[in-house]
């Protein structure tokens, strides 16, 4: 429990929230801040800085097993969506969350695969705040076959 975190006291019921689901260990609420409907928070109840990838991998594990239950409960509760998305990111609150992003209009394209494409036209050179999955142009062979020798430490 961190004194000063705003998921700590939804935990604690010191504020109020729009619960969806619960366990033990677990919950799941909506954002108040939706950009789309049925957008979700799924927290752990106790409190953990918020890069998830700094979790150890059993407190990880079960936070993407219970986040994927979430998200299948979405998933079955609205009519249009047939996917929904699941983000990691942590700088919103620094306690470690899933945010869950109902696909509305993705229960044909799921049940009959088919692309769906963007037309978003942005790179960004840094973080601004949130996370677009969208592809941006085309880059060049040479540059990503250099940066992933870097990556790969081959270098
Ligand atoms: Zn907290």
């Amino acid at each position: 429990m961190s004194e000063d975190c705003i998921f700590c006291k939804i935990v604690n019921h010191a504020l109020p929230h729009h619960l969806i689901d619960s366990n033990d260990d677990f919950m799941a609420f909506l954002t108040i801040f939706p950009n789309t409907l049925g957008a979700t928070v799924v927290i752990p109840k106790k409190h953990y800085s918020s890069y998830a990838f700094d979790l150890d991998d059993d407190v990880l594990t079960e936070l993407m097993l219970y986040t994927k239950k979430v998200a299948k409960k979405l998933d079955g509760f609205f009519e249009d969506v047939g996917r929904t998305a699941m983000v990691f990111e942590g700088f919103g609150v620094d306690h470690v969350h899933a945010k869950l992003f109902p696909m509305h209009g993705t229960k044909q394209v799921h049940e009959n695969w088919q692309a769906v494409n963007s037309n978003v036209d942005k790179y960004f050179e840094q973080y601004e705040g949130y996370i677009s999955s969208h592809d941006f142009q085309r880059a060049d062979d040479g540059e990503l076959a250099k940066l992933a020798e870097k990556i790969r430490g081959l270098e």
